[in-house]
């Protein structure tokens, strides 16, 4: 027995009185019988899309041609959908068309994993004709039928395999398995905003260390090449024992579940295998890899079609990760300075990650520099000292107002004080500055 939202419970009540079958489905069955809480409850019915809007007074047309009607009950919208069999999918990607159909075992059929392929109502209880509940009790994921049919149908079920199996801690099952490497290649067909949804779901997961999964099964050979470079990479050295790629998968388990910190340690260390150099000893080094992996990541987010503003964290924070502080109070403001005062915070996770999957040495040396950093950084937040020009003292309006004529070089004057002022944040006065300004005056030709 299963507990169901209210709202649900109605609108099956519903279908039903009017002569129809109704049932909750898919992953709010499934949640729901782990004790999680279901993102959205989905309803799937022998009803057809016109049926079901003459039942409810406030519905949504969200996909008639695929026999999606949202039905709005309060402020919530529940996605209810006729039965249907998905005809042939053409292109990997999307099935030309749908047919409707009149049984459920049908549309339960075409769901893509077992533990997604349930069915509930109150008044017949769990529909199980997929086995789902044995799986979600030994925790496998298991296609629906013939996994390479069921792939060959829509590759973007090759992704949905892994990130089931990183949010549930799953294993995938054997078949399944075996055809995911077999049909890796075709992830080629689907666009790459979907892949971008399954790959941040995937590492925003409990487990985004399964990510190594996706890297054994071929997916990331198709869709991020340059992990598998990583993975390839060894990197003996002071710091690390373990490649490049392996060091990796250890620091994503030392970040909390943020998307843009998630993705910066994916991320942090493409470059190495660029740079890879080695000294007499059989020591390698990857000089200035920051730079690199930053560029490699810059590609790898545009190429996945990410907002801008993520592209903008996770670029800065991969450029600055590689332990960018001289431990004292100047050096932190410098850093804070470069690196902006809202990412910073997330650039001490980042390197306090980057440092919990090196070797026990590099951890000895860098965590308590880092603790260090994080003190006087404290420090300067409680002081309220000046890190960018949008507090320091004077603006451009100050210096013109003394005779400088607007330009590029009354920007690199304010860079000036600015960086006085990092060096000795109590000279963050107006007057200080203006005085400042007519020392560099007297030096230069340049500023007038
Ligand atoms: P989530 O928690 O991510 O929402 P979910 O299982 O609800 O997980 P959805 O993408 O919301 O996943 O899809 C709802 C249901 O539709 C799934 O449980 C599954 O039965 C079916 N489904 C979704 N995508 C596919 C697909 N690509 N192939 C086959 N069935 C699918
Ligand atoms: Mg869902």
């Amino acid at each position: 027995k299963i507990e169901i939202p209210s709202h649900v419970a109605v609108i099956i009540d519903t279908l039903e009185k009017a002569g129809f079958e109704a049932y909750a489905v898919g992953g709010c069955v499934r949640d729901t019988i782990l004790n999680r809480i279901p993102g959205d409850w989905d309803i799937t019915t022998s009803a057809r899309p016109e049926q079901v809007k003459s039942l409810f007074r406030r519905t949504i047309d969200t996909g008639i041609r695929h026999g999606t009607v949202t039905v709005m009950m309060g402020k919530t919208g529940y996605e209810v959908t006729t039965y249907r069999v998905d005809g042939e999918y053409e292109d990997g990607r999307h099935p030309k068309d749908v047919t409707f159909t009149a049984s459920l075992t049908v549309d339960l059929a075409r769901r893509d994993f077992t533990i997604n392929a349930m069915a509930y109502s109150p008044k017949t209880g769990i529909i199980d004709v997929f086995h789902g509940i044995d799986d979600l009790k030994a925790g496998i994921i298991r296609s629906v039928g013939e996994a390479r049919e069921r792939f060959t149908e829509d590759a973007l079920r090759i992704l949905r395999a892994v990130r089931f199996s990183a949010q549930l801690g799953f294993a995938i099952e054997e078949k399944t398995a075996a055809a995911i490497r077999e049909m890796a290649g075709r992830l080629e067909l689907i666009s790459r905003e979907r892949i971008q949804a399954e790959l941040d779901k995937l590492l925003c997961s409990p487990h985004p260390e399964y990510f190594r999964k996706a890297y054994e099964l071929g997916i990331t050979a198709v869709v991020m090449p340059e992990f598998d470079r990583a993975m390839e990479t060894p990197q003996k050295n002071r710091y690390h024992e373990l490649s490049v790629g392996e060091h990796t998968l250890k620091t994503l388990e030392h970040v909390r579940a943020d998307h843009i910190l998630r993705w910066t340690m994916l991320l942090h260390d493409l470059g190495k295998p660029e740079v890879l150099s080695e000294d007499a000893q059989g020591n390698l080094h990857f000089y200035n890899h920051a730079k690199y992996s930053a560029q490699i990541a810059e590609r790898i987010i545009r190429g996945l079609k990410f907002d801008n503003a993520t592209l903008e964290a996770v670029t800065k924070l991969v450029t600055y990760h590689d332990f960018p502080f001289s431990i004292s109070k100047k050096g932190v403001r410098r850093a804070l300075n470069r690196v902006g005062e809202e990412l910073f915070p997330l650039l001490l996770e980042v390197c306090s990650a980057d440092s919990m999957g090196k070797n026990a040495y590099a951890r000895e040396t860098y965590l308590p520099k880092l603790a260090q950093v994080e003190a006087y950084y404290k420090e300067i937040r409680e002081a309220g000292d000046c890190v960018s020009l949008k507090t320091l003292a004077i603006n451009g309006g100050d210096l013109i107002a003394v005779g400088m004529k607007p330009g590029r070089e009354l920007g690199i004057c304010l860079q000036k004080c600015l960086q006085l002022v990092l060096e000795a944040p109590e000279k963050n006065t107006k007057e200080d500055l203006l005085q400042y300004y007519s020392e560099i005056l007297k030096k230069s030709d340049n500023i007038p």
